[in-house]
């Protein structure tokens, strides 16, 4: 009996956008399908070794294509673990991977971006791509597991697939495609072999194309990471990398270990070129594929790359590092540390290497895994000194350009606004005389950051400041304390000694003493000190971050975030020369004897507070601000320069 089955909604859009958009990749079909075959053969493998009980395989582990013109079917037969009736409906018919989830959700509020394969190239659509090429496709299948019973999918890609009881009698699973009259081509044995040739070339195990009996292997099959890394051309890398991130596009770059003292072990690690959407998402478990002498061991061992490092593909085969008894857990091994020294250090030679070939393609890396690399200064000290000359920065140097046009938006990792990017060797390079420091922003919205007062005598000096955005640069910066030799710091933070022993200044200085020492009560509880600035040019008023601990940026970070921090204490620096400043001076110095004056001039201290926080893009308190500036607004009113009897006229 046929049961009648519906695909999973989020299948249904992919096998639309399978069938619709991707005509020119056509040929990788196949490619998908052997993959299945050889991660089948794996899986098989893998479980043998811990279990006696599973249905043997017949004849050899291997991958087999042939084409039957007559019928016009192309099958893919392997004898791996096959799939249960329970597996067939919950793997075929709908999609598990978060991952592939999430590229479903991105389509539904993108909707369908026919052609768009940069969006689908993220996702490995893996057996459905079969439906590229068929217009139907049987999959028979028994499964290693005692007891189970072989069965029969089939779809023709619709809404909708069946499954019934099969024929096959040995372990494994055939596929079969119902090719599409305008596909024909590939009922051509040579062109099959073509395509296995220039996609699955690397695979460990052997792919046989033909007629039953006369069929050839046409892979080489040594496994690609025990192989020597000289020998290995750049399309095997390419293919391999695919099959192993499940990725379209070709890598950015890649690593090949291969050591046999003190440690034996291989390694093959690759850089994607653009960043995955789900990079970030807790649930998607990321790491390495463990193998053990050829045996694929775990899927995603994260104990071999640091946290910074996730965006890192690739395989290690150790056999040294040891398992507990369900071949599953790995413990925390002397050796484990030992690898993951090792690959931390290729990869991060690798970056080098990256960043000083091609400036652009760094930079293209940079957009894409900066942040994630980053994380490292931080969390990475014993290698912070490799990562720091890898960071790019904005600056006030750069030119503001305009933004992307929209449509990129749907190029997940793309950066919206082009920039340029600035390292710390070119901010050196560029330093004025007399600057004997590397100065940052950090903020979290460069358009604000940009019109900070702050900035305001750099700008006049042509200091350059690095602008820091990103809300990892708050560690980030608390780990760069200098570059060769030149102290790194914050134009926020701490006292700016650049005095300006301009005598009109100082005098300004001297004046404005008293009322500063006046606004400081005013505002006790409020802020944690005021003082005279350094920093303005333009600005009446600023506030300054202390020289250590929590800084404003980090304390709204952590308070988007849900942490409980305490309250940043600031200063509030005053710019003598001001003409505001100068006013309210006056101000307070006549109200030294006229308490009504004294009066007037304390709702003015605190709107000076409102201002400075205004000017950085966040007040504290809105509806105090809101009452405070309407109080004064009617009061300019009332004693305005028209005076009341302008409105009695
Ligand atoms: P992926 O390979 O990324 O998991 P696919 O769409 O290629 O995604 O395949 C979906 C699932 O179908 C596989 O994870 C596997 O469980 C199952 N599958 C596909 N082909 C085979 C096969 N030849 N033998 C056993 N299971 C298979
Ligand atoms: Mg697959």
């Amino acid at each position: 009996m046929a049961d009648v089955l519906p695909f999973q909604a989020e299948v249904k859009q992919l096998l639309d956008l399978v069938v619709h958009s991707l005509y020119s990749d056509r040929e990788i079909f196949l490619r998908e399908l052997i993959s299945n075959g050889s991660d089948a053969l794996d899986r098989a493998r893998f479980l043998e070794l811990s279990r006696s009980d599973l249905r043997a395989a017949e004849g050899e582990a291997a991958v087999r294509v042939w084409a039957d013109k007559d019928h016009g079917t192309i099958t893919i037969s392997d004898v791996g673990i096959g799939l249960t009736r329970e597996q067939a409906v919950d793997h075929l018919g709908t999609i598990a991977k978060s991952g592939t989830k999430a590229f479903a959700a991105a389509l539904k509020e993108k909707g369908t971006p026919a052609g768009d394969t940069n969006l689908i190239g993220q996702f490995g659509v893996g057996f459905y791509s079969s439906f590229m090429v068929a217009h139907k496709v049987v999959v028979d299948s028994l499964s290693g597991e005692p007891g189970a019973e072989a069965i029969r999918w089939t779809s023709d890609g619709g809404g909708e697939f069946t499954i019934e009881p099969g024929t096959r009698t040995t372990r494994g699973t055939d596929v079969v495609l119902h090719v599409r009259s305008d596909c024909t081509e590939y009922l051509d044995d040579s062109r099959l072999r073509e395509i296995v040739e220039k996609h699955s070339d690397f695979l460990s195990y052997p792919v046989f194309v033909g007629p039953v009996g006369s069929d050839e292997r046409v892979n080489q099959t040594q496994a690609l990471w025990t192989r020597n890394p000289r020998e290995v051309t750049d399309d095997e890398y390419k293919g391999f990398y695919k099959h192993v991130a499940k990725d379209w596009q070709d890598p950015l770059a890649w690593v090949h270990i291969t050591t046999e003292a003190p440690l034996e072990f291989q390694s093959v690690l690759f850089f994607p070129e653009r960043r995955p959407f789900d990079l970030d998402h807790p649930e998607v478990k990321r790491g390495l594929r463990l193998y053990q002498r050829r045996v694929l061991v775990l899927d995603a061992a994260d104990q071999f790359l640091p946290r910074y490092l996730r965006f890192v593909r690739g395989l290690v085969d150790a056999p040294e590092v040891q398992l507990n008894v369900s071949r599953e857990l790995l413990q925390n091994t002397p050796v484990i540390g030992a690898i993951k020294k090792q690959l931390v250090k290729r990869v991060l030679r690798r970056l080098k290497e990256l960043s000083r070939e091609d400036e652009k393609g760094w930079l293209t890396f940079w957009e894409n895994f900066g942040t994630t690399l980053k994380e490292g200064v931080a969390e990475d000290s014993e290698n912070k000194d490799q990562l720091i000359p890898l960071l790019r920065f904005r600056s006030t140097a750069e030119a503001v350009e305009p933004p992307a046009p929209a449509e990129d938006a749907a190029d997940a990792g793309k950066p919206t606004v082009p920039g340029k990017w600035r390292s710390l060797a070119d901010y050196k390079i560029a330093m004025k005389d007399g600057q004997d420091t590397i100065w940052y922003l950090t903020g979290l919205d460069l358009g604000r950051m940009r019109a900070n007062p702050q900035l305001e005598r750099f700008k006049k000096k042509g200091w350059e400041v690095l602008l820091l955005s990103d809300p990892v640069d708050e560690w980030v910066a608390m780990n760069l304390n200098e570059f060769e030799g030149v102290p790194i710091k914050s134009v926020a933070r701490g006292e700016f000694d650049d005095k300006n022993d301009d005598p009109i200044a100082e005098e300004a200085r001297k004046q404005a003493e008293p009322f500063i020492g006046w606004l400081k009560d005013e505002l006790s509880g409020q802020v944690g000190g005021v003082r005279a600035s350094n920093r303005l040019t333009d600005s009446p008023a600023v506030l300054v971050d202390s020289e250590f601990g929590v800084t404003s940026n980090m304390e709204r970070i952590l308070r988007s975030a849900r942490q409980d921090v305490p309250k940043a204490q600031r200063t509030l620096e005053l710019n003598p020369e001001h003409a505001l400043v100068r006013q309210l001076v006056g101000l307070h110095a006549a109200g030294v004897d006229d308490p009504e004056k004294l009066a007037s001039a304390k709702p003015l201290a605190r709107l000076l507070l409102d201002y400075a926080q205004l000017a950085e893009g966040h007040v504290d308190d809105a509806p105090g601000f809101a009452a405070r500036l309407a109080a004064l607004m009617s009061r300019s009113i009332v004693a305005g320069p028209a005076g009341p009897t302008a409105s009695a006229s």
